[in-house]
């Protein structure tokens, strides 16, 4: 028969362990940023009205315009309005616009 004291040890050190399991097996979300800045802003080529030369995405004219965009595709996703769900805005090397993209940020 263990002794009290050391149930209760073996019982905390359960308890450590099984939260530790937790922990891997939830990690926290990572902090990833949503958007994401070139180090330089290339000057904006070509006209808005026209997609982008080099991935024929539609041009947005600031951070602001691509994030809402972005939050509109979002929450008519959640609606079930549409099928594709944008992750983030950025702005583009090749033309120097905002554009919305699906895809999440690679590190
Ligand atoms: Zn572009």
């Amino acid at each position: 028969m263990p002794s009290a004291s050391r149930t209760a040890a073996a019982g905390l050190l359960i308890r450590g362990l099984a939260k530790t399991v937790y922990d891997w097996m939830h990690p926290a979300p990572r902090d990833v940023p949503r958007v994401t800045y070139p180090r330089d802003t290339p000057p904006q080529v070509g006209r808005q009205d026209e997609p982008c030369e080099e991935t024929g995405k539609v041009k947005y004219r600031d951070v602001h315009e691509a994030e809402s965009k972005v939050a509109l595709n979002q929450a008519r996703y959640d609606r079930g309005e549409v099928e594709y769900r944008l992750e983030r805005a950025y702005c583009c090397e090749f033309c120097g616009w905002w554009h919305a993209t699906s895809q999440p940020l690679r590190r």
